[in-house]
């Protein structure tokens, strides 16, 4: 079957930055809340960003030098905490952007951590495994004075995964001088890394989507799903909600997706790390492109690629009734704004997707006791962290005329804020 021609690059997406976006929804948060101006200030800003050069010998023995970055936005309530990315569109911009949104989603789910981001300026599949390893070790010992288990714990993002976080440990712990597993969660498990961290973002995608129509009073065996993003949050949200009942009616990854009314079978498809483009050989079903995808009349959509997805251009045009962000930001401030006059509910990523960030405190847990829990105890406790957090926000949507995104913004801005007051500024 031909393959759709549509790559996303990031010129097809709206030029807002992650910055701009995570101020624009700090500020409407902030007009809800009774907060000190001083504290939304403060909170505008990074209190640090390290920049530095990673030099590389290739395998052929050249020398190319990268660029990485490690925003700390905010550490009031814990340690830092957010994954590394490894991609070319990677900025500075961007990651404190990323790290502001981590305080969120660590605060709305009421953990014990502030928010960081970094990554490096690279295009993974273009370097080999080797020089994948040399980078990261080489990054993790530029970046060695700044993170720890009770400083800042990196975890995986785009373009890095559980491989990633053992050759960082690894890195670090050898200068340290001994096994230092909680400096970065999202480890493979047998070295201190939690079973169902990697499904974790999905699943929480699925639950959150789930409480969500249950909200608006669907039944899942009724709802129409479409997932744009096939890997590690697409394609674990696709098959849990196809298990629960819902019909994933189109899934896509970097190529271009498949739609079928009848639904598809998720579990039989491979996901874009198991084997790119298994997504559009799916037989019987219509190509369509990740444009269109988005604007399918499904129920439910979510974004689960990149961001700035859905923007200005094509919000109208968007016909679920419910989008789920499985991405980090895949909605402009614009796009917003539309959803909120159309009424279509925007559950937003900071509760959406935290249950990857969620099981990466289960296992900074359980590297602190040297014990490892079942997968099963971590569904479990995952699936009551979510119900809690849920909860939380929808006590706020109820109780003021806001957006989700803006509830959710309120129980995670107030914990900030009253963390910052109760502490103080010093000196
Ligand atoms: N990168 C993930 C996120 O954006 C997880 C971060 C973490 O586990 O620290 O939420």
């Amino acid at each position: 079957m031909a393959k759709s021609a549509h790559t996303e690059t990031a010129t097809d997406r709206d030029p807002e930055s992650a910055l701009e976006t995570a101020r624009h929804q700090l500020e409407r948060a902030a007009a809800h809340v009774d907060v000190d101006e001083g504290v939304i200030e403060r909170l505008k800003h990074p209190t640090k960003v390290l920049s530095g050069s990673i030099p590389l010998e290739r395998d052929d023995g050249t020398v190319e030098v990268f660029t990485g970055y490690r925003a700390q936005h905010d550490d009031v309530r814990g340690p830092y905490k957010g994954g590394l990315r490894y991609h070319p569109d990677v900025t500075e911009d961007e990651c404190v952007g990323l790290a502001m949104w981590m305080t969120w989603k660590c605060a709305v789910m009421d953990l014990p951590f502030g928010g960081a981001k970094g990554g490096i300026v690279a295009d993974p599949k273009e370097l080999s495994e080797d020089e994948r390893e040399r980078l990261t070790r080489r990054f993790a010992e530029e970046m060695r004075d700044f993170v720890g288990p009770t400083k800042d714990i990196p975890a995986p993002d785009m373009g890095t995964d559980a491989q990633t976080m053992a050759w960082f440990m690894d890195a670090y712990s050898m200068q340290e001088g001994e096994t230092v597993p909680g400096v970065v969660t999202g480890k493979p498990p047998l070295i201190g890394g939690s079973y169902g961290r990697a499904e974790a973002p999905g699943r929480s995608v699925a639950i959150v989507a789930r409480e969500a129509a249950s909200y608006y009073d669907m039944d899942l065996d009724d709802v129409t799903v479409a997932v744009q993003g096939f890997g590690s949050v697409g394609a674990n949200a696709a098959r849990l909600l196809d298990e629960w009942g819902a019909t994933v009616v189109a899934v896509s990854d970097v190529n271009g997706g498949v739609y079928d009314p009848e639904g598809l079978a998720t579990e039989e498809i491979n996901a874009h790390e198991e084997q790119p483009g298994a997504v559009t050989d799916v037989e019987g079903a219509r190509q369509v492109t990740n444009a269109e995808l988005l604007e399918l009349d499904v129920d439910v959509l979510v974004p689960a690629a990149v961001g700035n997805v859905l923007t200005e251009a094509n919000a109208d045009a968007v016909q679920a009734d419910i989008v789920v962000e499985g991405a980090n930001g895949p909605t402009t401030t614009a796009a917003d704004r539309i959803f909120a006059e159309r009424d279509v509910a925007v559950i937003p990523d900071i509760i959406a997707n935290a249950g990857g960030v969620t099981v990466s405190y289960f296992e900074w847990l359980q590297d602190i006791n040297r014990r490892q829990w079942t997968v099963e105890r971590v569904r479990e406790e995952l699936e009551e962290e979510m119900l809690s957090a849920w909860a939380d926000v929808r006590r706020e949507y109820e109780a003021r005329d806001v957006t989700w995104r803006d509830a959710a913004y309120i129980v995670a801005l107030s914990r900030v804020a009253e963390a910052k007051s109760t502490r103080g500024l010093w000196p």
